[in-house]
């Protein structure tokens, strides 16, 4: 079952001589369930595309599809919620509240739904993610490694069809990386979520089960076409 197709996509930024295509030419279609890596050079394009595919950036010429729908015909509150509801942003500055405790930075984006949580699966969140203790502490108080993992729990915590990581072991040491990447995993495997990463750690991309690569915007291998 294909998750996400993307066709003829592009996006540029800036005007006339200053116009640079950060994506260009793009087709790509995601099965459901799978672990996909995209890597490339700083300024490949990696974060653009991870981005449209996620409903962040409007691209100024063709189609992202998700689940069959298409993200940028839909009105922006559509969008926003259709976002909170099916996917799971995870990004390499955690992007936490740091004056709100764990719990709270958890539940906020299903709280701006007014939805009621899981309290369960959030418990079940708190301890796969070893961050059970540390439930009502500042996520200032926490080690990097720690506010990765309440961010991925904030993002999991609505049980996500898909989990898009911008370089999210980005700020971590190797040990933390890896323990990122294995949660991430699993969290994919045991909830049957499509997992898309951007980075450019070829540890970190050797552990998909396809690798995408992308340079000047535009795919230049990908381990599905062989
Ligand atoms: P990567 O994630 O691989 O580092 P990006 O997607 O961030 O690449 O950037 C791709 C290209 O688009 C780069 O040339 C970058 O300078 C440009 N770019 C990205 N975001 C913006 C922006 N908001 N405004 C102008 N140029 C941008
Ligand atoms: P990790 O392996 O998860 O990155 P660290 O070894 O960096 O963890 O941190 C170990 C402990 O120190 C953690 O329990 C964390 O709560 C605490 N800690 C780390 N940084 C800070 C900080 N800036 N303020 C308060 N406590 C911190």
């Amino acid at each position: 079952m294909i998750l996400l197709e993307l066709k003829d996509v592009r996006k540029s930024y800036g005007y006339d001589e200053n116009k640079v295509n950060a994506i260009n030419h793009i087709h790509l279609t995601i099965d459901e369930g799978s672990f996909v890596a995209i890597i490339g050079k700083s300024g490949s394009g990696k974060s653009t595309l991870l981005h449209v595919m996620g409903g962040l950036t409007k691209p100024q010429q063709g189609t992202v599809l998700l689940e069959g729908n298409s993200l940028y015909d839909m009105s922006d509150d559509q969008l926003s919620r259709y976002r909170r509801r099916r996917m799971g942003f995870v990004f390499q500055f955690y992007n936490l509240i740091s004056s709100l405790n764990v719990l709270e930075n958890i539940v906020l984006p299903i709280h701006l739904d007014h939805l009621k949580e899981d309290k369960e699966y959030i418990d079940e969140l708190l301890e796969f993610l070893d961050l059970k203790e540390k439930e009502t502490a500042f996520v200032r108080e926490l080690s990097g490694g720690q506010q990765q993992r309440v961010a991925i729990a904030r993002a999991l915590a609505m049980k996500p069809a898909i989990i898009l990581a911008d370089e999210p072991t980005g700020n971590l040491d190797a040990k933390s990386s890896q323990e990122v990447v294995t949660l991430l995993k699993l969290s994919q495997r045991r909830y049957k979520q499509t997992l898309i990463l951007v980075t450019h750690d070829e540890m970190i991309a050797s552990q998909a089960e396809r690798i995408i690569t992308i340079s000047d915007g535009e795919i230049v291998s990908d381990t599905n076409e062989k």
